[in-house]
């Protein structure tokens, strides 16, 4: 069986990892490759099918796809492929017929049936004539007729039963299943408290990763609602977790989000300011945080300001490492480098429609 799984840009090798895992903690076997055609936010997963018998002695299929959805904490969708072919013509109607004769003469009746409603999402990357729009209706149509052989099919744009995915990307097609729905597994049932410069919990735990924890204290200095320190403490971290945030309202939240989560004793959230660190901490092993950017909150002009006292706060006490998040490239880098620190890892992440900096220091 092959999926197709997303993952924000940027992270993919992580994604692929944490996959990887998966596969081999359910005892499957299965092969996954990162940014298949070169498409970025993207995992290829082919994983063998495998059968249990359950307490009844009845032999079932293991469901892969509901496993990862409720086992990752990297991905965003997880998309069961159907089928996926070449375009030979890329010119508008030639390509939209194409679509629809391989939709038809695709099984669509072993996947939805006549009683449950459907929908068709669409997306497109390259360059091509048509929208996405248009691969969409020209799927779902194709999907419609052929369910009409059987009865009379149910559409449902906004809450459909099955979802299905039409993509271009360059001069392939991709038809699939989407088995995550309409809300990416990103959105955690946690948040209760919607920060308005939250972090994507798929990115605080490509960040919790990426510092390589020992069970040494952890601290967001700039806290916000608490995305880190509660992936962190759901994940089941041992060490001490700490967080500082500015403002009662977003510690509040922060609260509010770790009471949700079941996580609210596990972290020790301080009211505080970060350019004064060394008056709440002796020392802090590590530091993982999605630094102000000064776009959706604050102003831009104080960051400079900002990052250079948080900085030299944070050369009194960290012991090993740092890894953060930001736009802010120039600020950060003078502020690292007027306080001692080194930078031993930089990447892009794609956060809110931007690439967004992402360090590790020590
Ligand atoms: N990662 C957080 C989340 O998922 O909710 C969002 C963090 S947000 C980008 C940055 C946070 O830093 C804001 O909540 C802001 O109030 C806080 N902040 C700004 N200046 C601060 C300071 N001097 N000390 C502590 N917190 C500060």
């Amino acid at each position: 069986m092959k999926f197709v799984l997303t993952t924000p840009q940027g992270i993919e090798d992580l994604a692929k990892r944490e996959v990887e895992m998966l596969i081999k903690s359910a005892g499957l076997k299965g092969k996954v490759e990162e940014k298949p055609s070169g498409v970025e936010g993207r995992i290829l997963a082919e994983i063998e099918e495998s059968y249990y018998l359950d307490e009844k002695g009845k032999k079932r299929e293991f469901e892969i796809a509901s496993f990862l959805n409720e086992n990752s904490r990297l991905l965003h969708r997880v998309i069961f492929q159907l089928s996926s072919t070449k375009l030979s013509n890329l010119e508008k109607e030639k390509a939209l017929q194409e679509i629809y004769d391989f939709v038809s003469n695709s099984l669509i009746e072993n996947y939805v049936k006549i009683s449950e409603s459907f929908a068709v999402r669409g997306f497109r990357k390259g360059e091509h004539e048509f929208t996405s729009i248009d691969v969409a209706k020209t799927v779902g149509s194709a999907i419609y007729d052929k369910l009409s052989k059987f009865g009379t099919p149910k559409v449902n744009l906004d809450h459909p039963s099955v979802i299905f995915r039409a993509e271009v990307i360059n001069d392939v097609f991709f038809l699939g299943i989407d088995t995550t729905g309409d809300s990416s597994l990103h959105k955690r049932p946690w948040r209760v408290y919607d920060h308005p410069a939250h972090l994507k919990a798929s990115i605080a735990n490509a960040m919790i990763e990426l510092a390589e924890l020992d069970e040494g204290s952890v601290l967001d200095p700039m806290c916000g609602s608490g995305t880190i320190l509660i992936e962190l403490a759901l994940r089941g971290y041992e060490g001490k977790i700490i967080g500082i945030e500015k403002y009662k309202k977003h510690l509040k939240g922060a609260m509010m989000n770790a009471l949700a989560a079941g996580v609210l004793d596990k972290i020790d959230l301080i009211q505080g300011d970060a350019t004064r660190l060394s008056h709440y901490l002796d020392s802090v092993d590590f530091v993982i945080s999605n630094l102000p950017y000064g776009l959706k909150i604050g102003k831009k002009k104080l960051i400079p300001e900002l990052y250079m006292k948080f900085f030299a706060e944070l050369s009194k006490i960290l012991g090993k490492r740092g890894v953060f998040l930001t736009t802010e490239k120039k600020a950060i880098e003078k502020a690292f480098e007027e306080n001692g620190f080194k930078i031993i890892h930089h990447r892009l992440v794609g956060h809110g429609g931007l690439m967004v900096h992402l360090y590790i220091i020590k």
